[in-house]
């Protein structure tokens, strides 16, 4: 294991710079395939923005409060969570 592989593994435990959903997630593993520049944007904004960017995705404060969000939702929906959520619910 070298250095480099060490301190990338570290920050991101240590600091979870990448959102801990990010390997369930179909806007970060590629719902989105066909635009990779919208995917990259996503993940610059949201996903690989430490706490400060998850906490601004609306897919993550969804399955934060329960444990899932529909695949079709976009981290900058025009939905309120509450929003989300009651339509889950129907
Ligand atoms: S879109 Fe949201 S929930 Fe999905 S990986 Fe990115 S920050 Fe996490």
């Amino acid at each position: 294991m070298n250095f480099a592989f060490i301190f990338a593994k570290e920050l991101i435990m240590d600091d979870d710079i990448i959102c801990e959903r990010a390997l369930k997630c179909p806007i970060y593993s590629g719902i989105l395939a066909s635009n990779e520049v919208l995917i990259q944007t996503y993940k610059n904004l949201y996903c690989d923005a430490g706490k400060h960017g998850r906490d601004k995705c609306k897919r993550y404060q969804v399955a934060l409060l329960v444990g899932k969000c529909p695949p079709d939702i976009l981290p900058n929906s025009n939905l309120s969570v509450e929003d989300i959520i009651r339509n889950m619910e129907q």
